[in-house]
């Protein structure tokens, strides 16, 4: 897998201290509306008071790609797939999509966490559910 690494700043820090505990937060409203974590206000209701809630971190692969790395000498090369998952409360979310050859529209998925170097924050990834 290639991601990261990623750091965190102050907007950050508690999305990441989330994923360290094995969380996917993302950003609620008092009206139990669901916003993305990089969210300023709510996305449905526009309202400014938001706090952090886990997800249940399941979701429906929408869109996919797969991105071809240059070849090596032996003519292989690696495959990344990224994928738009919408969660199952709402938000959507670009991600990284592992252990699936061939992803389809709808395919059911959930979160993974993975470290990618060792000076990173834990970073989100998708898995077949
Ligand atoms: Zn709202």
């Amino acid at each position: 897998m290639s991601l990261g690494p990623v750091s965190r700043n102050d907007e950050t820090a508690a999305f990441f201290d989330g994923t360290a505990r094995g969380e996917l937060l993302l950003r609620t409203c008092p009206s139990g509306h669901w916003s993305e974590p990089e969210a300023a206000c709510c996305t449905t209701c526009g309202v400014t008071d938001l706090s952090w809630s886990a997800s249940k971190g399941t979701g429906r692969v929408v869109s996919w790609s797969a991105v071809h790395g240059r070849p090596r000498d032996d003519g292989s090369a690696d495959r990344r797939v990224i994928a738009v998952v919408e969660l199952d409360e709402g938000p959507w979310w670009w991600t990284a999509l592992q252990d699936v050859e061939q992803p389809s529209e709808g395919l059911r998925v959930q979160v993974a966490f993975t470290v990618p170097a060792e000076d990173s924050e834990t970073v989100p990834y998708f898995v077949p559910a």
